[in-house]
């Protein structure tokens, strides 16, 4: 029984509900990029953890990269324009590329990154999200080939995402107390 931070409201997915994900999310990779020349890029920061764990639940030659953006823009709404603040070490060119990613909302950021990823000429081109918010009405600008749960369409922290830099730590994926945000 793990303990609840005092600002977290509630938990929706546990520990154990992430590793089972995350063991399932590897397998499939694994047997989908047997042979191939596998590179995961994760976006800083939210995506760290998920890449941390993922990374070792994949059993084929891969290696991994990161990129770090802003959006450009104020307000709490992807605006869909990035600028990136760092850029990839390696050559993609003729590689299979497989995006790791925490959380999917509107899919505009992600859909502004693949745009130019693709640019550089990858074999292929995948994203791996470990959250998906795709409530009815809500339409995200990409389809993630995998997907490691659906979520509500609530503001998460924990496992890599954050409020304000913090509640990155959490082993868990909760939600706030209302009174944090006040
Ligand atoms: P999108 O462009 O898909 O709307 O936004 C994606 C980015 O917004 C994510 O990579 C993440 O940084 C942030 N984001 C979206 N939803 C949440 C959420 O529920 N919690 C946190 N902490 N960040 C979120
Ligand atoms: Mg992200
Ligand atoms: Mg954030």
């Amino acid at each position: 029984m793990e303990t609840l931070h005092p600002d977290v409201e509630k938990v929706l997915f546990t520990e154990e509900d992430i590793a089972e994900i995350v063991k399932r999310l590897g397998a499939k990779i694994t047997e989908d990029y047997q042979g191939k020349d596998l590179v995961l890029i994760a976006v800083l920061r939210g995506a760290v953890v998920f890449m941390g764990d993922l990374m070792r639940a994949i059993d084929t030659k891969c290696a991994i990269d990161f990129m770090a953006v802003s959006s450009y823009g104020n307000g709490v709404k992807s605006s869909g324009i990035v600028r990136i603040i760092k850029d990839l070490d390696i050559d993609i060119n003729g590689r299979d590329v497989l995006i790791v990613e925490d959380v999917l909302d509107s899919g505009l950021t992600l859909k502004y990154l693949m745009k130019n990823l693709a640019s550089r000429h990858p074999a292929s081109l995948e994203v791996c999200t470990f959250l998906w918010k795709d409530v009815e009405g809500k339409q995200a600008a990409i389809d993630p080939k995998y997907v490691g749960t659906h979520c509500p369409d609530e503001f998460v922290v924990g496992y890599g995402l954050d409020y304000a830099e913090r509640y990155r730590n959490l082993p868990y994926v909760g939600v706030l107390k209302p009174e944090v945000y006040a």
